[in-house]
């Protein structure tokens, strides 16, 4: 047996089909709903060989262009739809029968302002570096990455050519032997800033004056160089000490008419134009006004507390990355800014010690990272008895998970948007509007003082925001869901 041809394949949101060879069931990736396929199965591994009916969304991709991404080869208006849909159905016990959009990207490929890639040998001994194979620790070259900044790709080939030249060991995972391991690249896109960090196995770093020497010659456009320096057996790329080859070891963009630096341990979001439409689509929906206390929780370098500060009374960004903290309490001076506190702890921790002496705060706009927030920090802005809240998200699964929480706090999810941040792959962003449900207290009130009995058994009764039959099915717990595992 050498090809199996499955005819009107069905695949779900991720574009992979299930495909059933000798009583055992395979994955074959990279189909579109309603194809016809052929299927290699002498590889160890069967794989699509062949698309015999193509879907009319399809189109060609070159596999060495495409690290990281999901959905090359479908039209980018098919993808939106997948990704709408998607949305749509994972939030069905908020949204009622309204829908969600999902706001497009006007060009969506190049926008990566941030690129990190694993060094390795090629056949012919010659340096390449590129992205790890999805489930696996191979290496993909990557050249002409259709997600990344186009001045990366330049920067990634030239590096190449010579790290070659120089002769740089490269390090092999498994001996944990050799000198360079990844390289991080960050990119502007409104400045002309660009930093290039080496990350190696140790201080030493032979021929490291020889590669700075080269990449100045060769006028890339880099205008500082970083050694960062990671002896761990982690697929955490970064490590902790830094030391600055050339330049000021970090960069400055600009965002509408904002300036950030960015250090290289510092979270920035890695679409600098979607960035905006997000900052400004989550601001209209938060409507601070003058006399409003903000709270920017995750902060980062600031960016949002930034854009948020010209709205406000005051803002309070609170981030745990040190790094990012520095670099937000600058950015605030380099914008003439006065009205933003940055304080650097846990973002649980610093809710509940507000929440402790019932401080009011009036917005709340969170940005956790994809494990989401946490139900202490959702309990806490109830006591702060915020009126609104903005949560942004690059997880749905765990705001969907947060969102839950809130509804058993009587907050009210009152509208979704979603921002195609990140084009080309399964992820999107998600803006969330949560307000306090002032009906809901009165309710309460009513029926404590009637009979505490009767107001705890009706208490579910009483919760409007989310489905409560679906919210069942969803196993939804206290502490979040069962299958927390699961990724879409
Ligand atoms: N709002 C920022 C950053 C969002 S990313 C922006 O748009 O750029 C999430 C941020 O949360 C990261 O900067 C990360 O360092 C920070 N973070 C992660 N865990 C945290 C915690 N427990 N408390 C506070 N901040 C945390």
């Amino acid at each position: 047996m050498k090809d199996l041809v499955f005819k009107n394949i069905s695949v779900g949101y991720i574009p992979d089909t299930k495909v059933e060879i000798n009583n055992k069931t395979y994955l074959i990736h990279n189909v579109i709903d309603g194809e016809t396929i052929s299927v290699d199965t002498e590889k160890k591994y069967p794989e699509l060989k062949e698309v015999i009916v193509k879907s009319p969304y399809r189109i060609d991709y070159k596999v060495d262009e495409c690290g990281g991404a999901n959905f090359m080869h479908v039209t980018y208006d098919y993808e939106i739809k997948l990704k709408h849909d998607h949305i749509n159905e994972l939030f069905k016990p908020f949204r009622g029968k309204k829908d969600i959009n999902i706001i497009p990207m006007e060009n969506p490929y190049n926008y990566r302002n941030k690129s990190i890639m694993t060094y390795k040998l090629s056949k012919t001994k010659k340096i390449v570096c590129g992205l790890y194979e999805e489930y696996s620790h191979n290496v993909i070259t990557a050249n002409n990455n259709i997600l990344q900044a186009e001045k990366t790709n330049k920067i990634i080939n030239e590096l190449n050519r010579i790290l070659t030249k120089n002769k740089i060991q490269i390090y092999d995972e498994r001996t944990r032997t050799g000198v360079l391991r990844h390289v991080y690249i960050r990119a502007s896109f409104n400045t002309d800033d660009v930093m290039v960090t080496l990350v190696t196995n140790g201080e030493m770093f032979p021929g490291r004056n020889n590669v700075i020497n080269d990449l100045k010659k060769a006028n890339l456009g880099i205008t500082t160089v970083v050694q960062n320096i990671n002896t761990r057996d982690t697929s955490i790329v970064l490590g902790d000490k830094e030391r600055i080859l050339f330049g000021p070891g970090f960069i400055s963009e600009k965002v509408s008419n904002y300036k950030f630096k960015i250090s290289p341990k510092s979270f920035f979001q890695v679409n600098t134009k979607g960035m905006e439409i997000l900052y400004n689509k989550a601001l209209e929906k938060a409507n601070i006004t003058k006399n409003d206390i903000v709270i920017d929780a995750y902060c980062g370098v600031g960016t949002i507390s930034i854009f948020a500060s010209k709205y406000a009374k005051h803002v309070y960004g609170v981030e745990l990355n040190k790094d990012a903290v520095n670099d937000a309490k600058i950015n605030q001076k380099i914008n003439n800014i006065n009205n933003i506190t940055f304080i650097a702890d846990d973002a649980t921790n610093y809710m509940t010690k507000l929440a402790k002496v019932r401080e009011h705060i009036d917005v709340v706009i969170m940005d956790p990272p994809r494990d989401g927030s946490t139900k202490q920090f959702i309990n806490a802005i109830k006591y702060l008895n915020a009126k609104k809240v903005i949560y942004i998200s690059c997880n749905p699964d765990t705001l969907k998970r947060d969102l839950y929480l809130f509804s058993e706090n009587d907050y009210i999810v009152k509208d979704l948007e979603a921002v195609d941040m990140f084009p080309r792959t399964l992820h999107s962003e998600m803006i969330a509007v949560i307000e306090k449900d002032n009906e809901i207290d009165e309710l309460e009130e009513l029926v404590k003082r009637e009979n505490t009995k009767k107001y705890k058994e009706n208490k579910m009764k009483y919760i409007p925001k989310a489905d409560i039959e679906m919210m069942k099915n969803d196993k939804y717990e206290a502490n979040g869901f069962k299958n927390k595992k699961k990724k879409y």
